[in-house]
């Protein structure tokens, strides 16, 4: 069986947060239309959603007067229970089965390194648990959090396809990066047209 997981389509992410990426609304608005047929068509039995969900991410934050570098340090987003933390509003959330929290207290980039909302269950166990033995990820952002629960997913035995137009990137160049480094170790590349458009 084959899961989704939509990576952190959050405010913060998205034109207008803190940490905006240019495609993310985009992705976002796509992602709805994207899950209804996708549901529809049965592909999806179960579809997990991530969210970077930070209370005190140490030096995640790039400390007050520094800048951040945009690799290891980064402005404040994603604070827990805030807006910028809520999933975008163009991603219609009744079709996220579950969500995963992540780096309540440290940098988490994948969703592998979270849990259950209000619970411990880890998304791998979560995932075995309903039979998955593949899982599809879109989302944002391509270059970090989509590209680190991808190589999580391989690494915990998943076979593994990333929807590369549904995924935004911080930069372009970081995402083409990204989706090599993730087919090098086996992610199939593919896109939501060849999974739902009319001769999927
Ligand atoms: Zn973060």
């Amino acid at each position: 069986m084959r899961a989704l997981i939509v990576v952190d389509v959050q405010n913060d992410f998205c034109p207008g947060g803190s940490l905006a990426t240019a495609r993310g609304a985009e992705v976002a608005e796509a992602l709805t239309p994207f899950l209804r047929e996708a549901r529809s068509r049965g592909l999806y039995p179960v579809v997990a959603g991530t969210k970077d969900w930070h209370i005190d991410p140490g030096d995640h934050f790039a400390a007050e007067g520094q800048e951040p570098d945009f690799e290891e340090s980064w402005p404040v987003h994603c604070v827990a229970g805030t807006r910028g933390a809520q999933a975008h509003p163009g991603l219609d959330t009744s079709m996220v089965d579950a969500w995963f929290l992540k780096g309540e207290h440290s940098a988490a980039y994948s969703g592998f390194e979270g849990h259950l909302e209000g619970a411990r269950d880890s998304l791998a166990q979560w995932l075995r648990d309903r039979g998955a033995t593949d899982v599809d990820v879109c989302g944002i952002a391509t270059d970090f959090c989509v590209r680190a629960t991808a190589l999580d997913a391989v690494a915990e035995g998943f076979r593994v396809r990333v929807i590369s137009d549904l995924c935004a990137p911080v930069t372009a160049g970081g995402g083409a990066v990204a989706f090599n480094q993730m087919a090098y170790v086996g992610v199939e590349l593919v896109e939501s047209g060849d999974l739902v458009g009319p001769n999927a």
